[in-house]
């Protein structure tokens, strides 16, 4: 077999939209997935307007929009009193084609990249491969995955795109430190079909909200409401998971939704970590193998993306006839800082936001919020920066 232009390790969303990037301009990449299929697991569930309008050619974005709920509102509010800070993203509507958000299953885009793959360059995607090895010389890159009768088998290419993920054996072959902290409270997702819209007067789509007890969020998707719950001081995860628990802290939400209909709960820990840099030679990583960031405000799946069309672009540059030092280089130079500055920081806050535990504190927050939702241009300022569009339009300038 020929070498591919780019070996992508993961297909994950990132490591799929690269791909997708580079077939669609007419090269050849090899993707190699760890998993032989992709488990039904909710993780990401945003999409933010900038991503829609990167997403939005050969179908992907529509298939999104069929699946995902379109969430033109986010508000932060106060259980109490259910008194809020909306925003509306009808604010930035010339700042983009897409003015909301879109609540939609990350698998979503993972298997309709992999559909198209498959009708466009059958045979690029290859599941149940995990990568054991990586190297490269100043021509190529090659690495070593293992086969599910466990043959090892050797392939070539002129890139290496790490996107495997978190625990990446590409950000450890290209020696990058990983340093940074993991936050000290467990998430416990609940997804439910109650309809929590019936019962809390203009409630959003997307709720960030302080509770007596603590703070839960409550996301909309297309046919569940997905609610995150935290344990308290004295509780486990495991005992806020028995389902009459987890009936009790909903009926706290509203009486009604104790009775509610559970589907899917699942602990999670977050990290907040940034990888010391980003490429070597021929080699780059990018998405979660590069950054994690707290999930709150919905952009760890997106910052990824976000990296992947710049790579994409750099190495179409390179194939158009640039220098893969200085291409290379440029996307370290634009997505590094843009992640460092602008988003984990933004993450940590938003994060940092919800676990105010005074009534006082929250009461001044609110009022600064809900006194930038009323100012159009303060508005507008906020929804740029939170859209990651401000970021996006930063990496353009960085490099
Ligand atoms: C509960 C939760 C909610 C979240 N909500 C949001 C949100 O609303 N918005 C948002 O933007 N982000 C969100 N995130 C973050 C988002 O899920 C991740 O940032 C995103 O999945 C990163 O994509 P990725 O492709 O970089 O990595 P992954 O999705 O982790 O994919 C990496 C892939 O690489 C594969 N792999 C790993 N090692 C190897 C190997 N050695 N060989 C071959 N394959 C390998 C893995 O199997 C995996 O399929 C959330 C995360 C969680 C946990």
């Amino acid at each position: 077999m020929n070498d591919a232009f780019t070996l992508i390790v993961g297909a994950g969303p990132v490591g799929l939209v690269l791909a997708w990037r580079l077939v669609r301009a007419g090269h050849a990449v090899r993707v190699f997935e760890r998993e032989p299929r992709l488990e039904p697991m909710l993780r990401s569930s945003t999409f933010h307007p900038p991503t829609l309008d990167l997403l939005d050619e050969d179908g992907i974005g529509a298939a999104l929009h069929a699946a995902g709920r379109k969430t033109p509102t986010w508000q932060i509010r106060l259980h109490e009193t259910g008194e809020r800070a909306e925003f509306d993203l009808a604010t930035i509507a010339d700042a983009t084609a897409h003015p909301w958000r879109l609540q939609c299953d990350q698998s979503v885009l993972v298997n309709t990249l992999e559909a198209w793959l498959h009708r466009h360059a059958p045979g690029s995607v290859v599941r149940g491969a995990p990568v054991e090895s990586i190297g490269q010389d100043n021509e190529r890159v090659s690495l070593h995955w293992r086969d599910a009768q466990g043959a090892l088998h050797l392939e070539h290419g002129a890139f290496l795109a790490g996107c495997d993920g978190s625990r990446s054996v590409v950000r450890e072959a290209i020696g990058a430190e990983f340093a940074g902290t993991v936050y000290p409270e467990t998430t416990v997702l609940v997804t439910t079909t109650f309809p929590f819209e019936a019962h809390l007067p203009g409630l959003s789509g997307i709720n960030y909200v302080w509770a007596p007890d603590g703070t839960y969020s409550l996301l909309r998707l297309a046919d569940v409401w997905r609610v995150s719950l935290h344990p308290h001081d004295d509780e486990s995860a495991e005992a806020l998971m028995q389902p009459e628990r987890i009936a009790e802290r909903l009926a706290h939400i509203t009486p009604a939704a104790g009775k509610a209909p559970i589907g899917e709960v699942r602990p999670y820990r977050v990290h907040q970590r940034l990888a010391s840099h980003w490429v070597q030679g021929r080699i780059a990583i990018a998405g979660d193998a590069a950054h994690l960031n707290h999930p709150k405000g919905g952009m760890g799946m997106n910052g990824g993306i976000h990296d992947v069309f710049e790579l994409a672009e750099s190495l179409l540059e390179v194939a158009a006839g640039a220098s893969p030092d200085r291409m290379l280089t440029r996307y370290q130079a634009r997505r590094l800082p843009v992640m460092r500055d602008d988003i984990i920081g933004q993450a940590d806050g938003n994060r940092a936001r919800m676990w105010e535990s005074s009534l006082e504190g929250r009461r001044r927050m609110l009022a600064d919020l809900q006194a930038v939702a009323v100012d159009p241009a303060r508005a507008r300022a906020h929804l740029l920066r939170t859209s990651m569009i401000d970021g996006l339009r930063r990496s353009k300038s960085l490099g």
